[in-house]
Parts: structure tokens; sequence; C-alpha cells
């Protein structure tokens, strides 16, 4: 017998289901907790593995505004995800379809996710008429004057005409043109194209809304090219029947993955609700994402019920508004959201942002002197701050694995609640 026939070795090398053997699961839960749902577990994407549960860092442009894309990668982010309506505005998919996809356009060597689109209908079409943002209302003093309230967005069976933000210039995506989009974009999960409905729509709207979303599920997953991982997306807004046959619609077709998005009521506790019962109705196997959502509470509520990942523009959009996380040692807790604002300092110190942080901008700079840039509008205070506060989110994330891991997932968050 030649060397090469040795028994096992031409199937090692050339069958090929060795392929099969040795490709990795998109998803593997490697440990559910006792007391809770929570889960750690790992997806593979082509840009590398990410450990879960994670938080998704937006990066509406392809950008997370002001940090450069080291800086991203010092912050222990595992994923960016980008904006398929925006990035279909500026620069177009086609530039960086051109450049080779998302993730080489950015020079960033990390997994990627693209959203399909459908927030946009909400937040440019009834979340103008309605003035109202993901949970609740905008804040006081944001209220839209009567133009802006007019909504930009028309829907239909076929899909959702948008007018830009940028110029009014007219756009039209369907469920097989945001496959497109998010083929040409390149990014290594994706989103299903659906309509996220307001939480000021009524039961009958949200009904028809959610139903036409399932319909619009069954036309991406003809459309789609395979090759990337796709997230399908459960609507139905508060009103649990319809939540039920969302989940059990969307669960039961071919989708990698499955999103939570939409109106999940004014108060955290109605959320809560919601999710709970949606993961009591899906399978285990496929990973859970949470759309928008993203407070240190909110990711300790979700991931306790099951949810793998989550985004949100919650830690970075705040720094950019002086504000900065701090940790449990600190005085961070439930009362004062583990956060301070900046410009609130009083004495003159040598202290970093926070004593028990192990950040490059906690390691180098004090916060009087980061004080100073921000009252000075010094670009460079709130990019200090964003630096900070994404790797909070990171490590925050990752105490809640070792947790998990160990047990002590409830600990971990009665300690976090203070
Ligand atoms: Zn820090």
């Amino acid at each position: 017998m030649f060397p090469s026939q040795g028994k096992g070795r031409g199937f090692e090398s050339h069958h090929p289901l060795r392929f099969m053997l040795i490709k990795k699961n998109f998803f593997t839960v490697l440990k559910t907790d006792k007391k809770t749902n929570a889960r750690i577990g790992r997806l593979s994407t082509d840009h590398g593995d990410i450990n879960t549960p994670f938080f998704a860092v937006v990066g509406t442009n392809a950008t997370v505004k002001t940090l450069s894309s080291q800086e991203i990668l010092e912050t222990n982010t595992q994923l960016i995800l980008a904006n398929t309506y925006h990035l279909h505005l500026r620069p177009n998919e086609k530039v960086v379809k051109e450049l080779n996809g998302l993730a080489e356009f950015m020079n960033l060597n990390l997994p990627t996710m693209t959203d399909s689109g459908g927030f946009q209908a909400m937040s440019l079409g009834a979340g103008r008429e309605h003035s109202i943002g993901k949970i609740g209302f905008f804040p006081k003093g944001k209220r839209m004057n009567e133009i802006e309230k007019k909504s930009l967005v028309k829907i239909t069976e076929k899909g959702i005409e948008f007018c830009s933000h940028i110029d009014g210039s007219k756009h039209f995506f369907s469920p097989e043109i945001s496959m497109q989009i998010q083929s040409d974009l390149g990014a290594d999960i994706i989103f299903a194209f659906d309509e996220c409905t307001s939480p000021l729509h009524d039961y009958n709207y949200t009904k028809k809304s959610m139903e036409r979303t399932n319909r619009w599920a069954a036309r991406t997953l003809a459309s789609y090219n395979k090759k990337q991982k796709i997230y399908g997306i459960i609507q139905g807004g508060v009103f649990k029947d319809l939540r039920l046959k969302s989940t059990k619609y969307i669960d039961s077709i071919c989708f990698d993955g499955i999103a939570i998005g939409g109106a999940l009521g004014e108060t955290k506790t109605s959320k809560n609700e919601i999710t709970e019962y949606i993961i009591k109705n899906l399978s285990d196997e496929k990973p859970r994402h949470m759309l928008g959502i993203g407070d240190v509470d909110d990711i300790f509520e979700a991931v306790e019920r099951g949810i793998d990942s989550l985004d949100c523009v919650w830690f970075t959009r705040l720094g950019r508004r002086n504000m900065y996380f701090i940790y449990p040692k600190d005085g961070g807790n439930f009362i004062n959201r583990w956060r301070k604002n900046i410009r609130s300092i009083k004495s003159i110190s040598k202290k970093p942002l926070s004593d028990s942080c192990s950040c490059k901008v906690c390691k180098t700079y004090t916060a009087t002197y980061i004080r100073h840039l921000v009252i000075a509008n010094e670009l460079l205070g709130i990019r200090l701050i964003t630096i900070h506060n994404l790797f909070f989110v990171n490590h925050l994330m990752e105490q809640i694995r070792k947790s998990i891991q160990e047990g002590k997932f409830l600990e971990l968050k009665s300690y976090w609640y203070g």
C-alpha cells in the first residue's frame, strides 16, 4: 500500500465530508445557568469567534463615532453593527463591495453585522408621526415640530419607500433589495427585512404589520445569498398573542439566529415580561439577539432571560453627552444608573475616571484633565470617554460570562444592582 492510501488518510485529505467535519457550527451553547436562563456560548464567523453573551457596538456609518479602528479593538469590542439604510445612502453598498466588504472597508479585523433598514421605517415613519423613540417618548424639549413629524415613509406589501433624511431623495427597500444591499456590504451576520412598529400603533395595525413582516421573512430567505448568517426578526409589539404567532413562525423557518425587535412596552417591566414570554416559546439552539436595547440593567435582565447579544447606541451616545460609566467599586449602582457627568466633578485630583477600570484612558489620563477637555469643547474629551465607556460595557459582558461559567450570575447581578 502506498503511504497516501494509508487507512483514513485519503478520507481526511480529499473527501468532501472532511470540510463538513471540521466546519464549526455557527452557534454553540457551552453552558446554561442552573437558576436562570442565562447561557454562555460561541458564535463562529469568518472574521473570528465571538463569546456570548456579548454587546454589539453600533457603528452606524461604518464608524464608532470619534474612534479609529485600532481604538475600537483596544476596547475589547467583539462585533460592530452597521446600518444598511445609512450605508446605502452614503457611500452606497457598491463602494463598500469594491473595497471587499464592511470589515475590510473599515480596516477592522472583527466580525460585523448589518441591520435590515426596518428600524428606519419606524424612526422616519411612525416614529416621527407619534414623536416617539423605541420604548417610550422622546425626552421633553426634543419633541418634533409639525414639519418634522410628517412621515418620510410609505409602506406597502412590496416594501418601504423612504425619503432620504439627507437630501429628501426617494429610495425603495424591499426584502429582496435589502438582501442585495446587505450582500454587497458583506457583513458576517445580516438581518431579515422587517417593519419595526411603534409603541403607539394599535392592535389591528400591529397585527397587519407583523403578518406582513412574516411574509417578508419568507421572501428574505428566498432571495438571500446563503453565504452570510442571517437572523429573522420577531415583531408583534406589546401584544402577547401577536408575539407568539411571530415567534412560532420566525423560529420555524431557516434562519441562523433570532432577533427580537419592535416596541416592548413603555416600562422595563413590560419589556422583561415580553422578552421572557418570547424566549419561553423559542427553541434553544439558535442565537438570540435583542435589537436596540442596552443599559446596564437591560443587559442583566436580557441575559438572565436567555438573550445572547444586544446592541445599543447607549454607551457611545452618552459618552458624547459627557456621561462616563462607573463600576460598583466606584459607587455605581441601580439608583445612579452606573454613570456620572464629567462636568459634575468638583475637586481637582490625579484620579482617573474610574479607579477600578483598566482601560488605556484610565491608565493614562486624569478625570480632571478629561473634564477640562470637555468644558473647552476639545474633541479628545468625548473620544476618551467613548473609549472608557466601550471598555466598560465589554468588561461588564466579560464578567457576566465568567459568572455564568462559575454559576454565580445572580450574585453578580445583585452586586451590580447595589
Ligand atoms: Zn476606563
